[in-house]
C-alpha cells in the first residue's frame, strides 16, 4: 500500500507492506536520496542487531556511503547529550549537506535521528523506518524533538521526511506489551476521526493483537491515513491538528509522574484516552462514549485505570507544565462522540483534578 502526505509545499510518500525493506536502494533513489555523499543509520541496540546488517548490505549494493550510530534503546536516548554524540559521529563520517540521516526504530530513534536531520547544518535529508506499531504516528508528520530532564519533546522541530518506509515484517520481533502500547495511537486515530474504522478495530481486536497480516496492514494504512490527513490541513499545529493530542494532556503528566519505565508511552495515553472522555461526559456527553473508550481499550489489553500509587498533586503539577490554565479553566481534547472530538478551551480545572482521582 502507498499513501501520501501532501503538504503546502511539499509532499512525500509512506510505503507499507511485507518486505519493502527488499528495495530499499531503489527506493532511496527514486526518492532523490543522492549517492555521493554519504548517508548515516541511526538505530537503537535492540533493532540494530537484527536489522542494521541487512539494510546497511542492501543500500551498499545499490551504491550508498553508509554510517551508521547505535544508540541505548528506550526514552531517555532523546536527549541533547546523545544528540551532540550523533552528530559527532556524523562529522566523522563525513556527512555534507546532500547526505541523508535514516532513523530505523521506533518513535524514540525517529524523533532522535529526525531532530538530528533537522538541525544538522541546518537541516539535511531524512528517512522514516518504523520498526513499531506506535511508529505509525511517530514517523509522519514531522514533528521531531529530545527531551529536557524537565519536560518532554521541549527541544525539537518541524522536519519532514523524504519518505517512509513501513515494513509490517520488522513488526513480527516486537515485544506484546510494545504491541499493546502502540494500537493504543492507532485506536486514537480512529477515536478522533473514524468511527467506522473504530468499529472495525473492536471486531478485530484478536486478529490484530496476533499481527494477523492483512488486518495489520490495514490497521497500519488507516492510521497512517488519519494522521497524514490532519497534519495536510494543519501542519504547524495552529488548530485542527491539535485533535491528535487526545488523551496525552494526563498521558504526559502521567508518563513524567510514574517515570519513563514504568508506563510506556501507548500506555499512558490509552489512561488518558478514558481520562478525557470521563471528562467530556461530565461536560454533558453521553455516557456511552466513556464505556465504549473503556472497553475497546481494555479489550486491547491496554490499561484504563491509573496505578494507585501515583499522587494526584503531582499529577496536576505536571500537568501545568504541559497547558495554559485561565481562571480555573483549561484547554481539552474531548470527545463528543465516537469518532469525533472538540477542542474545549473551557474545561474546569477542578473537574480535571476529580477525573483523575476517579480514574485510581
Ligand atoms: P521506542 O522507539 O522506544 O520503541 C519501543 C521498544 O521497542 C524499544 O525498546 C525498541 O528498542 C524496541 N523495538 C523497536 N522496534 C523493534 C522491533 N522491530 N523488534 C523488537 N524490538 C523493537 O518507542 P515507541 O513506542 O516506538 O515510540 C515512543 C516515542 O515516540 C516517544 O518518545 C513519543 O514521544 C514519540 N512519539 C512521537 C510522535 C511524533 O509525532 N513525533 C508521535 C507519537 C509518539
Ligand atoms: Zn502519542
Amino acid at each position: 500500500r502507498e499513501l501520501q502526505v501532501n503538504l503546502r509545499d511539499r509532499s512525500y510518500p509512506i510505503y507499507i507492506g511485507e518486505g519493502i525493506l527488499d528495495e530499499i536502494a531503489s527506493l532511496f533513489e527514486k526518492h532523490d536520496i543522492r549517492k555521493a555523499s554519504p548517508l548515516m543509520i541511526v538505530t537503537d541496540e535492540h533493532v540494530a542487531p537484527v536489522y542494521l546488517d541487512r539494510i546497511t548490505q542492501s543500500l551498499m549494493a545499490g551504491g550508498y556511503q553508509v554510517a551508521s550510530y547505535v544508540v541505548a534503546a528506550g526514552e531517555r536516548s532523546k536527549a541533547l547529550s546523545v544528540l551532540e554524540d550523533i552528530i559527532g559521529a556524523a562529522l566523522d563520517a563525513g556527512l555534507d549537506r546532500s547526505s541523508a540521516i535514516v532513523a530505523l526504530g521506533g518513535g524514540v530513534v525517529g524523533d532522535l535521528a529526525g531532530f538530528v536531520a533537522a538541525s544538522y547544518m541546518r537541516g539535511i535529508r531524512f528517512v522514516q523506518i518504523p520498526t513499531t506499531i506506535l511508529a505509525h504516528d511517530s514517523s509522519v508528520g514531522g514533528k521531531v524533538a529530545v527531551n529536557h530532564p524537565k519536560a518532554k519533546n521541549i527541544i525539537g522541530a518541524f522536519h519532514q521526511p523524504e519518505l517512509v518506509l513501513y515494513d509490517t515484517a520488522t513488526l513480527r520481533t516486537l515485544p506484546e506489551r510494545e504491541i499493546r502500547a502502540g494500537l493504543s495511537e492507532m485506536i486514537k486515530h480512529g477515536l478522533i476521526w473514524d468511527a467506522e474504522f473504530t468499529a472495525w478495530l473492536d471486531q478485530h481486536a484478536e486478529e490484530i493483537l496476533a499481527l494477523e497480516h492483512d488486518k495489520l496492514e490495514y490497521g497500519l494504512y488507516m492510521g497512517c491515513q488519519v494522521k497524514a490527513y490532519v497534519v495536510s490541513q494543519d501542519e504547524k499545529e495552529n488548530d485542527l491538528r491539535a485533535i491528535l493530542n487526545l488523551g496525552h494532556t494526563i498521558g504526559h503528566a502521567l508518563e513524567a509522574v510514574a517515570g519513563y519505565n514504568e508506563l510506556l508511552h501507548g500506555e499512558a495515553i490509552s489512561i488518558g484516552m478514558v481520562g478525557s472522555a470521563k471528562l467530556a461526559v461530565r461536560m454533558g456527553r453521553s455516557v456511552r462514549i466513556y464505556t465504549e473508550t473503556k472497553r475497546i481499550l481494555a479489550k486491547f489489553g491496554l490499561p484504563v485505570r491509573l496505578p494507585e500509587h501515583l499522587d494526584t498533586d503531582r499529577i496536576m503539577k505536571a500537568m501545568m507544565h504541559d497547558k495554559k490554565f485561565k481562571e480555573g479553566r483549561t484547554v481539552f481534547v474531548l470527545p463528543t462522540e465516537i469518532g469525533r472530538v472538540e477542542i474545549n478551551k473551557q474545561v474546569p480545572v477542578e473537574w480535571v483534578r476529580e477525573v483523575v482521582e476517579e480514574l485510581k
